[in-house]
C-alpha cells in the first residue's frame, strides 16, 4: 500500500503555482486575485475559506473575503456578485457553500460571470468540461486527478466506481474519469443513495473514488486487493482530542481498507489539500487567460 499524499503533492504543486505567479507579477505589475464570499459563520465553511486565503498568500496571490451575516438577502448577494464580475482587478470568485436556506445556490452559482468560476461549478463550465473543451474545472475533481497524474496512476482501460453524484464531485468526476485523456479512459459507474447493494459494484472497482458523506461507509469487504482508493469524504465529529475541538473521519474505512489497496488517501492529508490545488491553478489560469482568452 502507498499514501496518496496530499500534504507532498499539495506542496509540489505549491511551488510550481508561486513560480508562475511570480512570473505574472514581474511581467504585468499584478497578482492572480481570488474574492471569496463567506455568509454566516458555519465553522466548515470558516475554516476552508481561512484555508484558501492562507494558501492565496502563501503562492502571492492577491485575496479578498466578502463576508454577510446569514440574514443577507438573495438579491443583495446577486448584486454583489454582480459587481466582482464587473472588477477588473479580481480574476477568480468563489462563493462558499452551504448557503442559507432562503438563497438559491443554483441561482447564485449561475450569477458568476463564467469567466471568473474558479469553483468550475457554472453550467457552462461544466457543459465544456464535458465537451473536452477548455474550462475551469470543479476544483475537488480537478485536484484528484492532478493527485493521480503525480503518482502516475493507470487509468485507461480500468473500472472506476465513483460513490456519489452531487454536482461538486460525484458527478464531474465520473465525466473526467471516462474522458478520453489522461487521467481517463475509464469505464466508469455512478453509485448512489438508490442503487441497491453497493457493495457489488464497488468490489469491482479497479478506481473507487468515494464522495458521500458518510464516515467509514466503505469497509474491508467492500474492496478487492490493489484497488486504488480516492476518500473525498469529509465528515467533521466534536473531539477533546484535538486542539481545533474536531476530529476530520473520511468516507472509507481507512484502517481496514488501507492494508488492501494499492493507492489510498488518507483523511486528513489527502484530497482536502488538492481541492485547494485545483482552486489556485484555475485563478492561475484565470490571471493568465489561457481558458477564455
Ligand atoms: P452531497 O452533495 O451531500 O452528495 C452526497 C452524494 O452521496 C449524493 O449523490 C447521495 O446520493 C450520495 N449518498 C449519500 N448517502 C449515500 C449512501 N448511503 N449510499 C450511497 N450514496 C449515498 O455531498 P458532496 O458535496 O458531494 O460531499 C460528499 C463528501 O465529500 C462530504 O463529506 C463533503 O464534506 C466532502 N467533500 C470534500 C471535499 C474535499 O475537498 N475533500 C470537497 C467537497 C466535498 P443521492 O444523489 O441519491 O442523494
Amino acid at each position: 500500500m502507498q499514501l496518496l499524499d496530499g500534504k507532498y503533492v499539495s506542496e509540489k504543486l505549491k511551488g510550481e503555482i508561486a513560480h508562475e505567479a511570480a512570473n505574472i507579477l514581474a511581467k504585468t505589475g499584478r497578482k492572480p486575485h481570488l474574492c471569496a464570499v463567506l455568509v454566516g459563520h458555519d465553522g466548515g465553511s470558516e475554516t476552508y475559506v481561512a484555508s484558501k486565503i492562507k494558501n492565496c498568500e502563501q503562492v502571492g496571490f492577491k485575496s479578498s473575503l466578502v463576508r454577510y451575516e446569514a440574514d443577507v438577502t438573495e438579491a443583495e448577494l446577486l448584486k454583489k456578485v454582480a459587481e466582482l464580475n464587473a472588477d477588473a482587478d479580481i480574476d477568480g470568485i468563489i462563493v462558499q457553500l452551504p448557503l442559507p436556506k432562503h438563497i438559491d445556490p443554483d441561482k447564485v452559482t449561475e450569477h458568476i460571470d463564467y469567466r471568473k468560476d474558479v469553483d468550475g461549478f457554472h453550467p457552462i463550465n461544466l457543459g465544456r468540461m464535458q465537451r473536452n473543451l477548455p474550462s475551469f474545472i470543479p476544483a475537488t475533481p480537478y485536484g484528484i486527478t492532478l493527485m493521480l497524474r503525480e503518482y502516475g496512476i493507470e487509468t485507461a482501460g480500468k473500472h472506476c466506481v465513483v460513490v456519489g453524484r452531487s454536482n461538486i464531485v460525484g458527478s464531474p468526476m465520473s465525466i473526467l474519469m471516462a474522458r478520453n485523456t489522461y487521467p481517463g479512459n475509464c469505464t466508469v459507474t455512478i453509485c448512489h443513495s438508490k442503487t441497491p447493494d453497493i457493495k457489488n459494484f464497488t468490489l469491482q472497482a479497479d478506481i473507487l473514488i468515494v464522495a458521500i458523506g458518510r464516515k467509514n461507509f466503505i469497509t474491508a469487504d467492500m474492496v478487492k486487493e490493489g484497488v486504488v482508493v480516492v476518500d473525498v469524504g469529509m465528515n467533521r465529529e466534536t473531539s477533546t482530542l484535538t486542539k481545533s475541538g474536531y476530529k476530520l473521519y473520511g468516507d472509507v474505512d481507512f484502517e481496514n481498507v488501507a492494508p488492501k489497496s494499492s493507492f489510498i488517501t488518507p483523511v486528513p492529508g489527502g484530497v482536502g489539500l488538492m481541492t485547494i490545488i485545483g482552486l489556485l491553478k484555475n485563478t492561475l489560469s484565470s490571471a493568465n487567460k489561457e481558458v477564455y482568452g
